[in-house]
């Protein structure tokens, strides 16, 4: 980048500029299909590497609740519903045990950016401490086992099985769920909690199945192959060269073990991931042992509050994560008009119909916008935004020694574009003499051979290629979750939502009585993600337990609710267009085709709202927008 200007020490136009080109070098026109399903030829890549296979007879068996995934939503629900006093539930859980996502990775290095105090659930519940800031794999698994044995769920689990089908009884009034052990088992509710990042996915390169040598992807990590463990030293690969593909959140912690493990590394990159430091610490006992009763939410919503936009006075996390919207809200926070120019704007808005359409909150937040105007505060953000992606280059220089691998690991694209990554080892892994990083300058690779992989006229010969390829996102539910679910009168749910997700609260779905969706769908997406998965099972208990104790058993989305919701959502969807399109493709703009109906978005009020809009909803008592009924059943 060469002319900067004087003061603010680049040059926002230069940047605009360069994030095009680099984006445009990208965009391609087959977005979500350059990818490969992982079944058939290549089902292999998905099977479970960390259990010994049991064989089991099919069951045949009737409960109350069915919870499909064991990873923290599922585990969640189940723990909340053992809280309430419903002990007639089994989690249905591909793996060999819980985890979910925690029980896929357990890949060199696989750790949580997102601080442990507030990434762990129920902690103040289990009592459990963290022995770090950040934590890992390992602690991770170890603490779902706490609490699984907490709540006593193994006994309710059905290990090693996957659900084929789930099918709507209607005379019997309950949920037929077929598996692929070929259980029949019926349940009168389902919980749908299969986790957004579940389906591993390869890229669709010409020759990727005449490779001789080993080959996995990273979410089933091959330890007979690479020996050691999550925690690193793996030794069985002194002797061997090693090629990894993708450079994502994934790829960032596992390069500094195969680094230092493998006699050659190359790291083959398509776009580089923005790397900040993480600055681990242990916890300090003391200080966590004397926190007061109500601790654990007050962290998270104080960690969610800076995310979704709200300036607080404190802010207790205080890690990469807050500091870049501390900063963004900073700068706009320095356009805030005077508090009488507030307290007049409260006072007209007393006499509008807007005032009390969208909350006080609401209303002056789009009082201030105006008064600023709404490109000039774009403008802020955008500065802000330029001047953290400068000193995250920068860093990229000052810890890489070779000039053009520090310029390759130089991410050209908006903080957001791209999932942040946060690592202290990463980037000097570039600094081995056995470590290459091949930068497909955004192309991806040209082939892959019986030998290697193929760039750029080059043969990298290579005695093992590990996928960092990521997970489906922007795929069908149904593809992902890996079964189809038939409601009343037959109606599937790929049917339901082929145009468009419809649910209400992201959770109820009409058509599909006495079912409830874990997920960011129409509802609270929080990069803390256990925090919504934590608010969803108090929402699913809180209306179980109702039921129970009003009698009733059937409990479906009124029409109205759904289509008010949806628009709701509708209403409320940032508009993000612009910024997905100006965006270098990943998933989080489904690759370079930015997701256009603004109903297949999370709330857009953010999830602090979301969350205290559904504990208002609880509290009032009626069930609004739920048909709960007592049927009689044949
Ligand atoms: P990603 O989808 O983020 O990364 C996939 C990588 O593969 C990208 O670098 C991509 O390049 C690359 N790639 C795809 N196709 C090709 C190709 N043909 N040639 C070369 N490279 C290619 O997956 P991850 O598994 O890394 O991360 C997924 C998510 O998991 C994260 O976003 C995060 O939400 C979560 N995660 C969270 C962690 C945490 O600390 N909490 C840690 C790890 C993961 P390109 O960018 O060009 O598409």
């Amino acid at each position: 980048m060469a002319a900067k200007s004087e003061n603010i020490g680049f040059d926002p136009d230069l940047l605009r500029n360069k994030y095009r080109e680099e984006r445009d070098k990208r965009l391609r026109t087959d977005g979500n299909d350059q990818y490969k399903e992982v079944e058939g030829d290549f089902k292999y890549f998905v099977e479970d590497p960390y259990v010994e296979k049991i064989e089991k007879s099919p069951e045949n068996l009737i409960t109350e609740v069915v919870i499909i995934g064991g990873g923290f939503g599922g585990i969640l629900a189940a723990s909340r519903l053992r809280m309430s006093g419903v002990d007639d539930f089994k989690i249905i859980e591909k793996g060999g045990n819980f985890g979910g996502t925690w029980y896929w990775n357990r890949y060199p290095g696989a750790s949580c950016d997102i601080e442990s105090y507030i990434y762990f659930p129920l902690l103040e519940e289990t009592g459990f401490i963290p022995k770090h800031k950040y934590t890992n794999a390992p602690e991770t698994l170890e603490y779902i086992g706490k609490i699984s044995e907490k709540f006593n769920l193994s006994e309710n689990a059905i290990f090693q099985t996957e659900v084929t089908e789930v099918v709507w009884l209607e005379n019997e009034g309950l949920w037929k769920i077929l598996t692929n052990k070929g259980d029949d088992i019926r349940a009168k509710y389902v919980v749908h909690s299969n986790g957004p990042l579940n389906r591993p996915k390869l890229p669709a390169i010409e020759g990727i199945n005449d490779f001789k040598g080993h080959t996995f992807h990273t979410s089933r990590w091959d330890y007979q192959y690479t020996g050691g463990s999550s925690k690193g030293n793996l030794e069985n690969l002194k002797d061997k060269k090693v090629a990894i593909i993708g450079t994502g959140a994934t790829a960032v912690q596992c390069i500094p073990h195969l680094g230092e493990a493998a006699k050659e590394l190359y790291v083959f990159q398509r776009t580089p991931s923005s790397i900040d430091e993480r600055n681990n610490s242990e916890t300090d006992e003391e200080w966590f042992t004397k926190l007061k009763p109500g601790w654990h939410n007050e962290r998270r919503e104080n960690f969610e509050g800076f995310l979704t936009g709200n300036f607080q006075q404190k802010d207790l996390v205080n890690d990469g994560w807050t500091e870049i919207f501390r900063t963004i809200l900073g700068s706009i926070r320095s356009s805030a008009p005077s508090k009488i120019t507030m307290f007049l704007w409260f006072l007209g808005g007393l006499f509008t119909r807007d005032f009390y359409k969208k909350g006080i909150k609401n209303y002056l937040m789009d009082k201030f916008i105006s008064h600023v105007g709404e490109d000039n505060l774009m403008n802020k953000v955008e500065m802000v935004d330029f001047e953290k992606m400068e000193k995250i280059r920068a860093r990229a220089e000052e810890v890489v020694n070779d000039p053009n691998t520090a310029e390759s690991l130089k991410p050209y694209y908006r903080q957001f574009c791209k999932r942040p990554c946060f690592h202290d080892e990463n980037l000097k892994t570039y600094n081995r003499e056995s470590v290459t990083l091949v930068d497909t300058d955004g192309k991806g690779l040209d082939k892959i051979t019986e030998k290697g992989i193929y760039f750029d006229g080059k043969e990298y010969e290579v005695d093992c290629i590990i996928f960092a390829t990521g997970f489906e996102v922007g795929t069908e539910y149904t593809r992902r979750s890996g079964y189809e679910i038939v409601g009343k009168n037959n109606l599937s749910i790929s049917e339901k939502w082929k145009d468009g997700l419809v649910t209400y609260h992201g959770m109820h779905c009409r058509g599909f009585p006495n079912t409830f969706f874990f997920g960011p769908a129409q509802g609270g997406f929080t990069a803390n993600y256990t925090h919504s998965l934590d608010e969803q099972s108090i929402h699913l208990s809180y209306i179980l337990d109702k039921m129970r104790k009003e009698g009733k058993n059937y409990v479906e989305a009124s029409e109205e609710a759904e289509k008010n919701w949806v628009d709701t959502v509708i209403e409320k969807a940032r508009n993000m267009q612009a910024f997905q399109e100006s965006c270098t493709p990943g998933y989080y703009n489904n690759e370079g085709k930015p997701n256009t109906s603004p109903q297949n978005n999370p709330y857009g009020g953010g999830s602090l709202e979301f969350f205290s809009l559904m504990k208002k909803w609880r509290k009032k008592g009626s069930l609004d927008g739920l048909e709960v009924q007592i049927n009689s059943f044949n």
